[in-house]
């Protein structure tokens, strides 16, 4: 395809476009996960694979979902593995097949700096051995993911787990990217959706379903953006536009802002992102990540939001929502 050769302008509509479906499918599989892949996986041989570095280096990733799909992926063509060290001992792995090699080339060279930076900000209180899996077609994606249907084709990204019970670890943890990722992300895109899934994965064992999307996926992306240097008006171009034009944000963004048959899906991720920068600008990253904690423990109602931001930020809530429109207002004007 002549993907490369597309106006630079027109790609970067695009890839933002791929991002915020992703995001949006991320949440989706992620409600739903509990269900899921039961399989015998102690009873199934570890995982064979073609492997580019060593195949003895596939040994020490052993995740007990390795077998389980490998079985999935077995029926998509041969597979292709390449472990990566991702510091502290830890070693996660990254799986596709020939067709997608230089997709997992590229993760697996994103994996140890992603899972760095990660555990920077929340901490190493999480496995720090993904599992990311490049699927090779739309079918394929949608048997790694567990879901029901075929996954649109504009999907680029998913978290999973196979088990998940609250206060317990999560098992059977995943990222998959959708066949089309590679191509239609970019390197940049690739890595910032990298870190936003892990950052789902590092912090699905604190994360009950229903929780505030705001604080949910605005972690994720927060963690995405953090440290790359990335222009305000890069990073939020909707929020920007409307900022500049007076068009300000009344509050931190519903849930219902998220759903993608709204069309504000991507405002509301903007939005998202804005917030957590915001608080992270003005109280520090582990307060970001203790706001985090105290908000993700399940459905929020206005009084119960309320009544964390004064405990954990000493402040009231219609005050901070005027300080992060100000925050905006400023930010939106310089760009950067
Ligand atoms: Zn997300």
């Amino acid at each position: 395809m002549s993907g490369l050769v597309r106006m630079r302008g027109w790609l970067a509509a695009r890839r933002r476009f791929q991002f915020v479906l992703t995001l949006v499918m991320v949440t989706t599989l992620t409600a739903a996960c509990g269900a899921l892949l039961m399989l015998p996986n102690s009873v199934l041989p570890k995982i064979r694979a073609v492997v580019p570095g060593s195949d003895s280096a596939l040994a020490s990733a052993s995740d007990p979902q390795l077998p389980g799909l490998r079985r999935i992926m077995d029926s998509y063509g041969k597979i292709v593995a390449e472990p990566v060290s991702t510091g502290a001992g830890r070693i996660g792995i990254v799986l596709g097949h020939p067709g997608r090699v230089s997709d997992v080339e590229l993760l697996s060279g994103e994996l140890a700096a992603a899972t760095l930076a990660v555990s920077a900000l929340w901490g190493t209180d999480w496995s720090q051995a993904p599992v990311v899996v490049v699927a090779s077609s739309p079918a394929e994606f949608a048997a790694l993911t567990n879901s029901t249907g075929l996954v649109p084709a504009e999907v680029a990204a998913a978290t999973v787990s196979d088990a998940f019970h609250p206060g317990a670890r999560p098992t059977g943890q995943r990222v998959v990217f959708g066949s089309e990722a590679g191509q239609r992300l970019g390197p940049d895109g690739m890595r910032a959706v990298l870190r936003h899934e892990l950052t789902h994965v590092a912090t699905r064992a604190v994360t009950v379903d229903g929780s505030p999307q705001w604080m949910l996926e605005g972690f994720a992306e927060y963690a995405a953006h953090r440290g790359m240097q990335r222009p305000f008006a890069e990073v939020a171009p909707t929020l920007t536009t409307r900022a500049r034009a007076g068009d300000l944000p009344a509050d931190f963004p519903a849930d219902a802002l998220f759903d993608p048959a709204g069309g504000q899906a991507a405002y509301a991720y903007e939005q998202a992102w804005a917030a957590c920068a915001f608080l992270a600008d003005q109280y520090g990253d582990p307060a970001l990540v203790n706001l985090y904690r105290l908000m993700a423990s399940g459905p929020k109602d206005r009084a119960a939001v309320e009544g964390i931001v004064r405990t954990a930020l000493n402040a009231e809530y219609p005050d901070l929502i005027a300080r992060w429109r100000v925050w905006i207002g400023s930010r939106a004007a310089e760009g950067i």
